[in-house]
Parts: C-alpha cells; structure tokens; sequence
C-alpha cells in the first residue's frame, strides 16, 4: 500500500490512483496545496501495484543520445502567444492533423490548472503558454491507456515527473505515443496561485498569461486580460518574484528525479535563454526555443514540422549551461517553511513582499554594477 512519509519523494502525477485496481487511492491535498495519494486501508487487497507504477520508488534512468536545436516557428501570430519558440502548437497541429489527441495543460473556469485532451486545432489556444501553477492530471493517464489501447495517435504534454508518471503507468512501450516534456523550474503550489487571485475581480472570460511577450521574451510581463486589465513586468510581479525565488515548489521539485540530460520523452522544450551567447544570429527577442530530440520517434515528428520552422543544431552541453533547470533541482530556500506557514493568513502581495525584496548587500551590487558600467562607457 502506497503510504507518503516523505513529501520529498512523492511528485503528485496520479500513477498509483489511475492503477489502483480496488479504486481505493485517492489524491488529498495537504495543507501547502499539494496533491498526495492516500489508500483506504478498509478497501486496499494489498497488491502492491500502486508502488510498482510510482516513477520515483522505480529507477526510470536511461541512456540515449539527444540533440539539440535552436529554432522557433515561422508564424509570429503563433510564437507571440507562446512562451518560448511556439513549437509546441506545430508539434500537437500535426498529431491533430493526423486524427490523434493531444493532452497538456489548461486553465479551467475557476482559473486552476488541469490536464485536457484536444482533437481539434482552434482549442489548442486553451494548451499554448506555460502556466507556473502544478498541473492536475485527475484520471489523464487511464483515458491515455484508453486511447492507446484503441489504436489512437496520442500526443502527451507535461512536466518530466508527468511523462515519468505517465511511462511508469503505463509499463509498456506504444508505437502510438508521444511524450513531450518541458524543462521544469520546478511547479508552484495551486493554493498559492488561488491565494494570489483573491486580490482581483476576475471577469469569465478573461485569459491570464504568464509570459506575456508584448514587453519582450527576456522581460516578459505577467497579464490579465479583461475589460479591467492588469499587467506588471514579471521582476515587479510578486507571483513570478515568489516562483522564480523557489518559495513556493512542490517539495519534490527541491530534489527532482527527472530532471536529467538523458529523459524518458520523445522531445524536450525549453526557453533557449543563452540564444544570445550560442547563436547571436538567430536573437530578436521574440522567443526562440531550445528542442531536444531524444527519440527516433521525437525526430520523426521534428521532420515533419521542420518546413515550419527556423532551426540550427547547436551543441547540447552549450546549450545547457544557460539553462541550470535542466539538470539541477532548485535549492530550498531557508525562508520557504515560514513562508507557506504563514502565507495564507495574510494579503498576498504585503506578505510576499518581504521575502521577495532585495537583501541590502545585492541591492547595492546592482547599485556599483551600474555605476561601473556608465563610467566605463564614458570612459569609452
Ligand atoms: C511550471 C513550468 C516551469 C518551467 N520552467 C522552465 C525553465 O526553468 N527553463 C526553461 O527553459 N523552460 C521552462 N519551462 C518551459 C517553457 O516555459 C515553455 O513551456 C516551453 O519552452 C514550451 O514553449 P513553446 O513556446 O514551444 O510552447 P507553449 O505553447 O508555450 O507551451 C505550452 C505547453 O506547455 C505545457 N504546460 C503549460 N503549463 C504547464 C503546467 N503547469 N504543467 C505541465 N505542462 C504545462 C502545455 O501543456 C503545452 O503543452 C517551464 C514551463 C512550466 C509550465
């Protein structure tokens, strides 16, 4: 019977309830807002198959020999609406094209993210752009083995715990499968995010994007789109500034065992955040991503999207140094148990405020880093 005794080592995808042959495993969510699956002791038979499909109790290590690319999609309607380099929206149009489904991530009218499946083109708008809230997959991976079963082209796009989730479920391989991840900082707490909303009046159908691009892909903004819009550059937005200073990940995502050059899923997107250093040429500020074909399968569908794309293979161990979320877990930050202690009995944006401004010390680093930097350019 699969029992949680430490958070660290449980990354909430669901495997062990979507297995369960009893029904017997349910996702509670703690006090943080995370999901963790608790067995009814009255219902388990004991089986033993909940541990055998968890990817963190089973080593899911490979070895393959991935390679990188730098590119982005041609149509800049797209690639605006996307985070990094709008692949993603080509990749899943091609599975579409081809009669298969697409699952990946979406708000849903309570503005909380969920897995959702996709079969036609105009709802993948629903899937573009990251949402930097821990994605629920509910029974995801049952209807994927449904589908699968069937005979359907399934397209799977999640976090790399998710695909590892997904695999371990599963426990064979399908020819008819695509398993896309992205390079994960790590997935902030849905209760936080519901916290963080509280303070506006969000209107049905407003769209909330967390990398709005319009202010540039290196200095995105946060938005709400609404008759009664909200928009902040992401470094002012105490969310992003919460998220990227790690306060609030899910405890595993401090120890991540996905996280590796050699993953589990077919292709790999990221941000190519050292475009600039690696390939000058292709910068304009409009988000280029960083693809990472692990598979023969992941390159057969980067074929044939490739007429649709600007790319140029790049040296993977280059390409990775720019992006330390690829192989390293973030660190736990000292402040991060008072933080979520105390969290959700104060305002949202005042509390976070003071774990979020800048210490003295690197305040005034930034200060002399400027000063020297106007004074050699005078000097120039
Ligand atoms: C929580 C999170 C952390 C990330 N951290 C990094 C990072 O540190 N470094 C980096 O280079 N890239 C990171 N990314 C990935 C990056 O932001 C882009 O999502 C990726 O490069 C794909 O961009 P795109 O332009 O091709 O497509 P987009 O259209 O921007 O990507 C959409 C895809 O992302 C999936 N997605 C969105 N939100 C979630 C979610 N909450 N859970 C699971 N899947 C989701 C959707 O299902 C869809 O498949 C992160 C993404 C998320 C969601």
């Amino acid at each position: 019977m699969i029992e949680i005794k430490d958070k660290s080592k449980c990354s909430g995808c669901h495997s062990c309830m979507n297995i369960c042959p009893k029904n017997c495993i349910e996702m509670k969510v703690d006090e943080e807002g995370f999901w963790y699956p608790e067995a009814d002791k009255e219902k388990c038979i004991k089986c033993g198959i909940c541990k055998k499909s968890c990817p963190i109790l089973n080593d899911m290590s490979i070895q393959n020999n991935p390679k990188a690319y730098a590119c982005y999609n041609k149509n800049e309607e797209i690639r605006k609406e996307s985070s990094s380099g709008g692949i993603f929206t080509l990749l899943a149009s091609y599975v579409i094209d081809n009669d298969g489904i697409v699952f990946g991530a979406a708000f849903n009218q309570n503005f909380e993210v969920e897995h959702i499946e996709i079969t036609n083109e105009q709802d993948l708008s629903k899937l573009r752009g990251s949402k930097y809230v821990q994605s629920k997959l509910g029974n995801t991976y049952l209807k994927i083995k449904n589908y699968l079963n069937q005979g359907k082209l399934v397209y799977f796009s999640g976090t790399p715990c998710q695909i590892d989730g997904l695999l371990c479920f599963l426990c064979k391989k399908y020819d008819n499968l695509i398993c896309q991840d992205i390079v994960c900082h790590g997935v902030p707490s849905p209760k936080v995010w519901k916290h963080y909303l509280k303070q506006f009046s969000l209107e049905k159908n407003a769209s909330i994007l967390f990398r709005d691009k319009s202010t540039g892909w290196d200095s995105y903004s946060f938005t709400i789109k609404q008759k009664n819009k909200f928009t902040q550059l992401f470094n002012n937005n105490e969310y992003m500034k919460v998220f990227l200073k790690d306060l609030c990940l899910r405890p595993s995502c401090y120890n991540c065992h996905s996280k590796s050059l050699h993953r589990n899923s077919d292709i790999t997107l990221a941000d190519f955040w050292g475009i600039k250093e690696v390939c000058p040429e292709m910068y304009d500020n409009k988000g280029i991503s960083l693809v990472f074909i692990n598979s023969k399968k992941g390159k057969q569908l980067f074929n044939k999207i490739i007429k649709d794309i600007k790319y140029q293979e790049v040296d993977i161990n280059e390409a990775i140094k720019y992006n330390p979320s690829f192989f390293k877990s973030a660190n736990i930050p000292e402040k991060r148990e008072n933080y979520m202690n105390n969290i959700f009995n104060n305002q949202f944006d005042k509390y976070s405020k003071k774990y979020t401004k800048l210490s003295i010390w690197l305040y005034l680093k930034i200060f002399m880093y400027k000063i020297l930097s106007v004074t050699n350019f005078l000097k120039d």
